[in-house]
């Protein structure tokens, strides 16, 4: 099984295969700011599964654990497509929209819930 990411335009892309070791759904405000959403939903996979392609830059910030994060974002469009954590080198984190499946598998879990907007309701594990 693979599936394919591809930013807004279209040159930057990333064959996954397998499904992800972890998909995670994020209400922090660094999220929020990545995606101009209410919250960021992560697939992440093991560097070795994915292959990239394509014209990108490097965008690098701490995160509240310390361990930096080098977001990856197209050259042309400037969607962040994937990042690398420190944390977890041997990943890389995908943002599921990218995929644009609408049967990518579910967030496994959701954290900095205290961020989560108002409106948006906590993740029915009933129904994961
Ligand atoms: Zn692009
Ligand atoms: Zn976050």
């Amino acid at each position: 099984m693979q599936r394919i990411a591809t930013c807004s335009c279209g040159t930057l892309k990333l064959v996954c295969h397998g499904d992800p070791e972890l998909v995670a759904l994020c209400h922090c405000l660094a999220c929020q700011k990545r995606t101009g959403a209410p919250y960021g939903v992560a697939a992440f996979f093991k560097k070795t599964s994915v292959s990239i392609s394509g014209d990108h830059s490097t965008y690098e910030r701490g995160s509240d654990s310390g361990h930096p994060i080098a977001f990856k974002f197209c050259s042309r469009c400037g969607s962040t497509v994937f990042w690398e954590p420190s944390r977890k080198p041997d990943m890389i984190a995908v943002g599921s929209g990218f995929f644009g499946d609408p049967e990518f598998p579910a967030p496994d879990k959701e954290v900095h819930t205290h961020t989560r907007h108002g409106w948006v309701q906590p993740l029915n594990h009933s129904k994961l």
